[in-house]
């Protein structure tokens, strides 16, 4: 049962609920607790393919206190060298499209060809909506049951960039555990595909048919991402539809550059309630794998989101260091002022306090 928050200081219903304790407070708490997280026995269970110290090692991921965060880069370190060899699948589409539902079928499909699949998920709007993506395991029935797959739904709150970091350390546990299949699932919405993308070796783009014009039913910029879309629902009375859009897909990607894979962007009919078109579409999967190993692609695009990540890091640092500068939100709070009363230009005041505060180039 969930307890209780007896403070008398609530905020109002939907809007996260602040700490009731003094944080300084809670931290030395948290530390003598922390003494009591064995890190090695998560560490040795996640080796010996146990779930439960797998979801254990995962909460130490997720949790925002410093004290857990050093416990989870050690947890990351040390299964680091037991990670990477998996097929990471990124699957996206709009609310309603089937996400869960194919995820459920091609799992199940998965397991039954001898594969260890773990599902996990990006959606950072979760902690607004209240529900996450992947919450609801009533919708994975069968793979949630399976003691080869494991299910994870969305780190919830915070900002995307956090939300997808704490998911791609989870996909380090989840390989260390002997998961060789993982699939990201993230919601058409924001930025959160281009987060998914920069994690997995394909990505796939599920579509159902809409009323005529297919590519307005489709996200700008996303076809530049994927290496396959599946039109989902594609049966009975559906079909024509289906196939119309299909079409339309096909024709639409003649124009556009082969991906950079070298390997055209594969356009599918499935339908995931029923079971069908999962074959096709998994063999293509296990084709593209084969063909970018051996060109190498496979491989160099999994250094270069290493590179990408090392660099939005970086980024992510020097922007957190320069807001909680005190001297710098000083003179930012000045210029906001001047900029306001029209007394200097946005560009100018930001120039004068970049130039302020830049490092010596020499
Ligand atoms: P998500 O929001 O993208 O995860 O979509 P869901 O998997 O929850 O599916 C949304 C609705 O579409 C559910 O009612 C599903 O049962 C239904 N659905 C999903 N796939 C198919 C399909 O292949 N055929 C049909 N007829 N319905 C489907």
């Amino acid at each position: 049962m969930k307890k209780e928050n007896k403070s008398a200081l609530r905020v109002q219903n939907g809007i996260e609920q602040p700490l009731h304790v003094n944080e300084k407070v809670l931290s030395k708490l948290l530390e003598k607790k922390n003494k009591k997280i064995d890190l090695e026995k998560i560490f040795k269970g996640i080796l010996a393919h146990d779930r439960v110290e797998l979801s254990k090692g995962i909460t130490l991921i997720e949790s925002n206190l410093p004290a857990h965060q050093d416990l989870a880069q050690q947890l990351i370190e040390r299964c680091l060298p037991y990670a990477g060899n998996s097929i990471r699948i990124g699957i996206t589409g709009a609310p309603g499209s089937g996400k869960s539902t194919f995820i459920e079928a091609l799992g199940n499909y998965l397991i039954n060809h001898q594969h260890h699949v773990a599902v996990l998920a990006i959606d950072p709007s979760s902690h607004i909506s209240g529900g996450s993506i992947l919450g609801d395991k009533t919708r994975m029935e069968k793979l949630s049951a399976s003691p080869h797959a494991f299910i994870r739904p969305s780190p919830s709150g915070g900002i995307l960039g956090g939300v997808a970091r704490k998911t791609k350390e989870s996909i380090i546990l989840c390989e260390a555990a002997g998961f060789d299949i993982i699939l990201i699932e993230t919601v058409g919405v924001g930025q959160s595909e281009i987060a998914a993308h920069s994690m997995v070796d394909f990505f796939t783009l599920i579509h159902i048919p809409g009323a005529g014009d297919e590519l307005q039913g489709i996200k700008r910029g996303i076809m530049e991402l994927v290496d396959a879309v599946l039109i989902n629902k594609a049966e009975q009375e559906n079909l024509f539809k289906a196939q119309l859009a299909r079409d339309q897909i096909q024709n639409a990607l003649h124009y556009m550059p082969i991906p950079p894979s070298g390997i055209p962007v594969f356009v599918g009919l499935i339908s995931a309630l029923y079971e069908e078109g999962i074959d096709v579409f998994w063999n293509h999967v296990m084709f593209y794998v084969e063909k970018t190993r051996q060109s190498g692609f496979f491989y160099q695009k999994r250094k270069m989101q290493e590179v990408n990540r090392f660099e939005q890091t970086l980024i992510e640092l020097f922007m957190d260091h320069i807001r909680h500068h005190p001297e710098i939100n000083r003179i930012k709070t000045e210029l906001e002022q001047l900029i306001f009363h029209q007394k200097i230009s946005p560009y100018t005041a930001a120039i004068q306090l970049y130039e302020k505060f830049k490092l010596p180039s020499k």
